[in-house]
Parts: C-alpha cells; structure tokens; sequence
C-alpha cells in the first residue's frame, strides 16, 4: 500500500464527529504499525474514541523521540449536496475527494507512511488523536493519563498548511459569566435585585479590557468578545438570573489562570465565573536551529519562501506540547487549509508525495 491508498484507506473509515467512532480507524492505523515493528497502544477517552500511540522500540533515553501527530475524527458533512461521495475517496486528476482529505486524513497517512518507510529504528512517536475538533479530548486525555513521551526533539502536527510550516496559534478562554439577583414585581424594582443590570455593568467593564496592551511577537493581540447575552423570563419581573458568553483569545505569555483572576478582580461582585473551553495557544521561536532547518527543507516543495507565520485557529499542538515539555512545534500538513470543513473537500496527492518527503527528512535529521 502506497501513501495515496493509505490516504483514501483512512477517509473510508466514518470518524464524523460528532459522534466520532474512531475506534475502527485507529485499530486500521495500529495494525499497519504494529507489523512495521512499532509498539502501539490505544487509548480510549469515551467507548469508540479511540486514540493511539506508536512508538519505536528505542529505549535509549539520550534519544528524546519526534513526535508526529493527527487527529482521526473529522467534521460533520454539512447540510450542501455533495458532488463526490464523502466517504468514497474519489481519485480525480491528481486529486482525493472525501470529507477528511485535507483535515487530516492525507497528514494522518503521510506521518504513518513515514515511520513505516523510515522504520523502529528512528526514535519516533506517532500520536494519532480522537476528538480533535470538538475540543482536543483525546489529546487532553493521553495528557492527563500521562501516556506521551516527556521529552520530545519536536513536535509535528498534521494539519492543513499545504506543506508550509505555521509556528504557533492563539489559545482560547471560554468563559460563562452569572450574575444572580432577586426577583420582584416589575411595577416595584425597588424591592428585587436586578440580575441584568449587574450583567450590563460586567459587560461594561469587559468591553474596556485591553489585557494592560498586551501583544505577542508572532500572534499579536488578544482579543475579548462577548458573544452571547440571556436574562430575564418576563419584561414586567425584576429579574434573578442573567448570563453572558465571553470569548477570549489569549497569546502566549498571558496564562488563562491569571487573565481569568484579572478579569474576575475587574467585575468584582457582580458575576460569578465558569470556565466553557480552556486551551492555551502556542507559539514556536522562530529563531530555534530546529524551526530553522525545517524551514529550509520545506523550501523546494512550497510556492512561497516559509516565514514565520501562525494559524487562526487552535489545535492538538496545544495540550501535546506542554505533556512532551514544551519541544519546537510546528503544525505542517499536505492539506490545503482553503478546504478544511468545505463541501467536496479533497487533498492534491502531489501534496500528500511532497509530505511524506518532507516527514521523512524530518526524522532523519
Ligand atoms: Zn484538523
């Protein structure tokens, strides 16, 4: 089996998520390493959600492995017809069909093809993670049962960049604010305690927040929006309960633990604080020898000379850096990022030949 069949092999498997079912997949995945000689374990965060870690029977721990990584489960296929089957991988001029191609099913079978080629005696750990998308629960899960190496050389994350490396993103802090109040007749407000009034206040003070002008070399600002608003069951009641959604996107060098006290101490006593999503960005020194030299060798292979340049969005890198102490990162895939979640999806195999090269560069070096 060739890189290309590997590919349309993997986006057969349904690993829409939700709900996921990854197990199959993953089990598809281990097995090919498994008899290229690469000890694998699976790891399941829910029943069917099934991650797995493969590594080299290296046990020399002079030898901190790289680590490869992607994610199983895609996006569901949205509610536009599709002109080619999403599962049926369609191979059509010099491009794979499916949903998946791009994120990440090519970058999944580019990493695996390149650890069979280059064989168990390179130290090397693939990570090939369930529950990417709706919030990086396998990644988190292998994190916290403490199951990745804790030292990598580097840290490599598959998703769509057409081949070009990104060295960082910004991290997310969902946060649900209350405020609580006491309910009273509408024609007597003087005798309840308005919730909604508190909640205006809060989103007041939120709207002027400017993180002390904060900005990261690479990703620049955070940001602070508050996306939603609910309070109130009836115009003619004081009323006890409102809520407000704030998302937050953190850089780097401002950790969520201290934005949220900060911001906390900013609404005092008006609301109480509830994390939704928390997951801290990343960025990778541009000037590290082993960004460096990925750079150069990516070189041949990409339309535009690589910069230092970062993603918009949030991935595995996140919680699978700071378990394998914090290695360079980059997220490098065959991907095309313009396809990732798009109706008819599809991945160009020139991109998916041009990955495997550049991973197995990438483990000899
Ligand atoms: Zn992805």
């Amino acid at each position: 089996m060739d890189v290309i069949e590997l590919t349309r092999r993997l986006i057969r498997f349904d690993t829409v998520n939700p709900p996921g079912r990854e197990d199959a997949c993953a089990r598809f995945v281990g097995q090919q390493l498994k008899a290229g000689g690469f000890n694998v374990s699976y790891h399941a965060f829910a029943p069917g959600r099934t991650s797995l870690i493969a590594h080299s029977p290296v046990t020399d721990d002079e030898d901190a492995p790289i680590v490869l990584s992607g994610h199983l489960d895609t996006v569901p296929l949205g509610s536009a017809p599709w002109r080619h089957d999403p599962l049926a991988a369609d191979l059509l001029d010099g491009k794979i069909y499916g949903r998946g191609a791009s994120d990440m099913k090519a970058g999944v079978a580019a990493m695996v093809m390149a650890a069979l080629v280059e064989g168990p005696q390179v130290p090397v750990t693939l990570v090939i993670s369930a529950g990417e998308e709706t919030g990086c629960e396998g990644a988190r899960f292998l994190a916290a049962e403490q199951r990745l190496p804790m030292q990598a050389r580097a840290l490599v994350i598959g998703e769509p960049t057409a081949n070009q490396p990104l060295i960082g993103h910004k991290g997310a802090l969902w946060l649900e604010l209350e405020a609580t109040g006491r309910s009273a007749h509408g024609s007597q407000p003087e005798l309840g305690d308005n919730a909604i009034h508190k909640a205006a206040e809060a989103v007041n003070r939120l709207a002027h927040y400017r993180f002390d002008g904060f900005s990261h070399p690479l990703l620049g600002k955070p940001s602070l929006n508050v996306g939603t608003i609910q309070g109130g069951s009836n115009i003619n009641s004081v009323p006890d309960r409102a809520l407000i959604g704030v998302d937050i996107r953190s850089v780097p060098g401002l950790g969520h633990n201290v934005l949220r006290q900060d911001l906390e101490a900013l609404c005092g006593d008006l609301v109480r604080f509830r994390n939704l999503t928390d997951m801290e960005g990343f960025a990778s020194d541009p000037q590290d020898p082993w960004i460096q030299m990925v750079s150069k060798l990516v070189t041949p292979y990409v339309e535009e000379l690589p910069v230092p340049r970062a993603a918009p969005y949030f991935t595995d890198a996140a919680p699978l850096a700071a378990a394998c102490n914090r290695p360079p990162t980059i997220l490098l895939g065959p991907g095309e990022p313009s396809q990732a979640h798009q109706t008819d999806e599809y991945v160009f195999t020139r991109r998916i030949e041009d990955a495997l090269a550049i991973y197995r560069k990438i483990l000899r070096s």
